[in-house]
């Protein structure tokens, strides 16, 4: 039997189940965006980019194609120079 046009959802994709049915599309991609939903609710926030003069910021400018900026050169190479001065 042709389950009956619904418009996807999770409960509908519970239901399914429970019918011993395959999901249709709908409800599939439903439960899809639920669990994605969740995942990047669990994980929090996006994370805040770096602000510049910061190990990361100096890498966002090289992965971005860009020539870093002072501050982030300076953060970059601050920790190695600190090295060679103290041997
Ligand atoms: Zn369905
Ligand atoms: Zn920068």
């Amino acid at each position: 039997m042709e389950p009956a046009p619904h418009e996807g959802s999770v409960k509908e994709y519970e239901r399914h189940l429970r019918r011993g049915e395959a999901p249709c599309n709908d409800c599939r991609n439903a439960r899809n965006a639920y669990r994605r939903a969740r995942e990047a609710a669990r994980r929090g926030p996006a994370r805040e980019l770096k602000p510049c003069g910061t190990e990361a910021a100096y890498h966002r400018h090289l992965y971005h194609g860009e020539t870093p900026c002072d501050d982030c050169k300076e953060a970059h190479y601050a920790p190695k120079r600190k090295n060679w001065e103290e041997p």
